[in-house]
């Protein structure tokens, strides 16, 4: 069997640990003789599998009572729309614009009413996090929408906005259970968990008690409102059942390794390892400001595009897959997702090292 070091930005690596205990319940699922996914979603063996998967998250994030956790169909796309059709009711939503993923949550939101953009990084090339010390939020705004870690872009917020007492509206697709969050702190946290929870096929969507509103904006199909989600457990029509059975999964392995305190320090020293090498190699260079580097994912240059490509080639040879960085950058991103384990990163530096002096570097 071949295993490779994954460093794709997303759907991504998995916990081996977590992949074989599924493999091994694949036929038959706690004596059911069906797999997961061929059992009904209104069994008790699946209501046990998604209230787990909720009271495990709640643990690991320390979600307090008055927050839900709704389990989505559609992924980021979906909650683009999802936050606007659900948050409008003076129709204004201020977002400060990171990255690509910001960007389109911004123009999403513009279809229903008016989206403004308070901040941007956009004029370079979004490698930093804007000042949101003191934002011009609108008095009307119904929220502020930020994406918390920048996927494409390898930035991160140390410090969150201050909104003027607006609810603040949290994409954290790709940090998701990277570190501790003060999850009192957001109106909404939304995050697809393909990027570091479980396989593509939903987000994680958790909400304040009093933003889930009967009254949304006019047309708002049924299962675009997140009442629904919330007066049925998620399950208003078939979930996505294997999904969440994945997630579960991946939360029990979270506490077991520690929980999130852990993952911090891990991911923590993870990071530090490549972006050291980042700052001492005169052949490849990180492309984010210092202050503002993501622990999850790094992007990174040498400055010559076709040395780029031979780097990228020569690193899926040796079975460090999926390094190319997203195709509006260019050069190389690795995505260090809680599943990452340190030999990945180790093993990374040591053969980049290696090209930098094969390839006329020191
Ligand atoms: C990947 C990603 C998205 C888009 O997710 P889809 O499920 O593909 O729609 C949105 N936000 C962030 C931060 C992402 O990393």
């Amino acid at each position: 069997m071949k295993r490779v070091y994954n460093f794709s930005a997303g759907p991504a690596v998995m916990p081996e640990s977590v992949l074989k205990e599924a493999a091994e319940e694949m036929l038959d699922y706690q004596g059911s003789g069906m797999s997961v996914m061929e059992i009904s979603h209104r069994s008790s063996l699946f209501q046990n599998i998604i209230d787990t998967a909720e009271q495990d998250l709640r643990d690991l994030m320390n979600i307090p009572d008055n927050y839900k956790v709704l389990f989505i169909q559609g992924g980021g796309h979906v909650q683009f729309a999802m936050v606007p059709m659900n948050l409008f009711v003076n129709k204004v939503g201020d977002y400060i614009i990171t990255g690509q993923w910001a960007k389109k949550a911004w123009q999403e939101a513009k279809m229903y009413g008016t989206a403004n953009a308070i901040a941007s990084s956009a004029d370079r090339t979004f490698s930093y996090i804007p000042d949101c010390s003191d934002l011009p939020i609108d008095e009307d705004a119904d929220y502020v929408y930020i994406c918390l870690n920048n996927t494409i872009y390898g930035t991160v917020y140390h410090e969150l906005p201050d909104t003027k007492g607006k609810p603040l509206v949290a994409d954290i697709s790709s940090c998701f259970l990277s570190e501790p969050l003060d999850v009192s702190k957001f109106g909404i946290l939304w995050g697809g968990v393909q990027k570091n929870v479980g396989p593509a096929g939903c987000a994680i969507v958790i909400i304040r008690e009093d933003l889930v509103r009967k009254d949304v904006l006019e047309g708002t199909p049924t299962m675009l409102k997140y009442d629904t989600y919330v007066t049925s457990g998620s399950l208003h029509n078939t979930p996505p059942v294997y999904t969440i059975y994945m997630c579960g999964n991946v939360f029990k392995w979270l506490k077991a390794q520690g929980g999130l305190e852990e993952m911090k320090k891990r991911n923590e020293a993870k990071a530090k390892i490549l972006y050291d090498f980042l700052d001492e190699s005169k052949m490849f260079k990180g492309t984010v400001e210092k202050k503002d580097r993501s622990l999850m994912n790094v992007p990174f240059v040498t400055g010559d595009a076709d040395l780029d490509k031979k780097f990228i080639k020569e690193a899926e040879e040796a079975g460090f897959v999926n390094l190319k960085g997203h195709r509006s950058v260019g050069g190389m991103r690795a995505s260090i997702y809680n599943a990452m384990p340190i030999e990945g990163v180790e093993k990374l530096v040591g053969f980049m090292r290696e090209f930098e002096k094969a390839n006329g570097g020191n």
